[in-house]
């Protein structure tokens, strides 16, 4: 990129809005899993207009822009695969207006998911999508990435919260989409389109936030069960029994040994597998959810329980699961994750499938994740050596297999960025991908805006 190129961006977004030395762009090459290219300029944009004028800027002079909320992504997203500008939102990061009347805010997208769930708390209300990362993750990154977590069984993912948004187009344009209405049905739903789009179709820039009243009570309960295949029949008794848990979490014999060696809180060491339950509501139907999920706990044969009422201490239940995914890297230092989804049904046979894998291969492969959805953390832990690569591309492709055979998908909540576009054609078909291809050309015709992610072979077409 030229000085004169960089001077004009300079002027649009201020110069102690950008970064140019090696050190600093190089810090925003990579995301949690990937890595990429140095970007030529880091910018900061404070509003629409900037971010505008600059995409503006890249079709004219033909530099790719990748929007990038705090890079927690797992899948290459917010990561150029060659130069450009990446545009970090972490300056926009006002929350606007939180209207408790009609139940919903609106926010910049830098604003950390976690920060906004408090500050609507404190007025008794509730925004429900919870990413593991939700401590340090963006709304700007959760609504691109449609951002599921451990409550999304009950309450949905970041889809079913937003219902309207501000974006700037490809090709600079500011439009408006959706609504700050319950309802709404006027055109096309761009808002759905632009939700999960991956910083392909448009750049965000607001978002407007529906709000739910924040549960009275919740009860948490930690499940130890001998054989993970009573773990997995629990979660579709529970199901079954028309109790639906705000969470529903679960971990494999792997998991819980490997968190149990991190951040020990007394496992009982022949546990082959683990689930942790949420409930809430009033304080009355939690207590009769509980009443109802015990019995079933027992007749499934769970070897163990620990319950609390308490959210202190529904923290130290909630240990092992949220310092699993760090603690996975004492087995190995390298981790092939993927995030896959069956059908509640069919997860005690996904779980057997990925335990014969890993005896096969001879490599750690862990199970995690959100049991309640059949959404799966799969984590094949390796070394950094030209063999374990190759087992792990077999383990995924093996994987994604036997997923879409199950009826499921291969990413239920991380997206599919630069890492798993290569087996986007495992599930799509290549008409669909095409269609896809096409509406990127029509909003995108020079392809400006985050490119070679999620389907670049068929931009070819
Ligand atoms: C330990 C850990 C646990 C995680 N747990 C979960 C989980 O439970 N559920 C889950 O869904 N994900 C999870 N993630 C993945 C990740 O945190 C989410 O995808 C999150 O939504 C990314 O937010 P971010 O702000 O970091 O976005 P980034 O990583 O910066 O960007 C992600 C994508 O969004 C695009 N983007 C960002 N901002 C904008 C914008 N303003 N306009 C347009 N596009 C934009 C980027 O181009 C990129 O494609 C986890 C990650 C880690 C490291």
């Amino acid at each position: 990129m030229n000085s004169r190129l960089i001077d004009k961006i300079r002027e649009i977004v201020g110069k102690e809005n950008v970064l140019i030395s090696e050190e600093e762009r190089k810090c925003y090459s990579f995301d949690a899993r990937a890595h990429g290219s140095v970007p030529d300029l880091v910018i900061f944009p404070k509003s629409a207009s900037q971010v505008s004028e600059v995409l503006k800027l890249a079709n004219e002079h033909n530099f790719p822009v990748i929007p990038r909320g705090q890079g927690s992504g797992v899948t290459g997203g917010a990561v150029s695969i060659s130069g450009g500008v990446v545009m970090v939102f972490t300056k926009m990061n006002r929350i606007l207006e939180i209207d408790k009347e009609n139940l919903i805010a609106i926010v910049e997208p830098g604003v950390i998911t976690y920060e906004f769930q408090e500050e609507v708390k404190k007025h008794g209300l509730f925004y429900p999508p919870d990413p593991a990362s939700h401590k340090y993750s963006t709304i700007g990154g959760n609504v691109a990435e449609c951002a599921g977590g451990p409550n999304s069984l009950k309450y949905g993912v970041t889809r079913d919260y937003v219902l309207g948004l501000q974006v700037v187009l490809p090709t600079g344009e500011i439009i408006e989409t959706g609504v700050r209405t319950m309802k709404g049905v006027v055109g096309y739903d761009l808002t759905r389109l632009f939700v999960g789009s991956e910083g392909t179709l448009c750049v965000i820039t607001k978002i407007i936030l529906k709000l739910i009243p924040l549960p009275e009570s919740k009860a948490t309960l930690l499940v130890f069960f001998r054989e993970v295949e009573d773990a997995a029949i629990c979660v579709s008794g529970i199901i079954s029994a028309r109790i639906v848990p705000a969470v529903m979490e679960f971990m494999d014999r792997a998991s819980v040994i490997c968190s149990e060696m991190a951040n020990p809180i007394g496992i009982p060491e022949e546990t082959g597998a683990l689930l942790l339950i949420e409930v809430d509501g009033d304080e009355a139907s939690v207590k009769a959810q509980v009443e109802k999920i015990i019995p079933i706990l027992k007749e499934k044969k769970a070897s163990e329980f620990r319950i609390t009422y308490d959210p202190k201490e529904s923290e130290a239940l909630w240990l092992a699961r949220r310092t699993l995914s760090q603690a996975t890297y004492n087995l190995n230092p390298v981790k092939v994750a993927e995030d896959v989804v069956v059908p509640r049904s069919k997860i005690p046979i996904l779980i057997r499938k990925l335990e014969v894998l890993s005896e096969e291969l001879n490599i750690p492969i862990l199970s995690f994740g959100h049991a309640g959805d059949g959404n799966f953390h799969v984590s094949i832990m390796i070394k950094d050596e030209p063999r374990d690569w190759e087992k792990a591309e077999k383990a995924v492709r093996e994987i994604f297999k036997e997923t879409i055979q199950l009826g499921g998908t291969i990413s239920g909540e991380h997206g599919i960025g630069t890492l798993k576009s290569d087996y986007i054609d495992m599930e799509l078909s290549r008409e669909a991908l095409i269609t896809m291809a096409k509406i990127k050309k029509l909003f995108d015709p020079n392809n400006i805006l985050n490119p070679g992610k999620i389907f670049p072979k068929y931009m070819k077409f």
